[in-house]
């Protein structure tokens, strides 16, 4: 029997299928999205919505699993999944509407600039 202990490989970076969509002025701060997150990954902004609310953000998207709580719980529809090639190319196109932010996508661009 061999005694060797058998060499430990990190686990490959996760890909997540879909990615977070918030439509933050559709957002009415009512929290149930950031209870209902498994992961915490969604917090407030500070900023005020056209509604006088702070909406949602993610905090940490790095955390998120996919696993849709937030949109089944949304009372309005402000926060969802979405099919990453084709939000991906929106987001490219600049045809994302004023108001919705994509988290994940925000982060990537955040870091390539710096
Ligand atoms: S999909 Fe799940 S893990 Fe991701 S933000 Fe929504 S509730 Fe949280
Ligand atoms: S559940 Fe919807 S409306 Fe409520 S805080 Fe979350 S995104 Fe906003």
């Amino acid at each position: 029997m061999s005694v060797a202990r058998k060499p430990i490989t990190p686990k490959p970076p996760r890909t997540r299928e879909k990615v977070l969509v918030i439509l933050q002025e559709q957002c009415k701060q009512c929290g149930l999205c950031i209870e209902f997150c498994p992961k915490n990954v969604l917090c407030y902004t500070d900023i005020y919505n056209r509604k006088g609310y702070h909406p949602v953000t993610a905090c940490d998207i790095d955390a998120c699993v996919n696993c849709e709580f937030c949109e089944r719980i949304c009372p309005d529809m402000a926060i969802f999944l979405a099919e990453r090639d084709e939000a991906k190319k929106a987001y490219e196109e600049g045809a994302i509407e004023k108001g919705t932010v994509i988290p994940e996508f925000d982060a990537e661009s955040k870091e390539e600039s710096q």
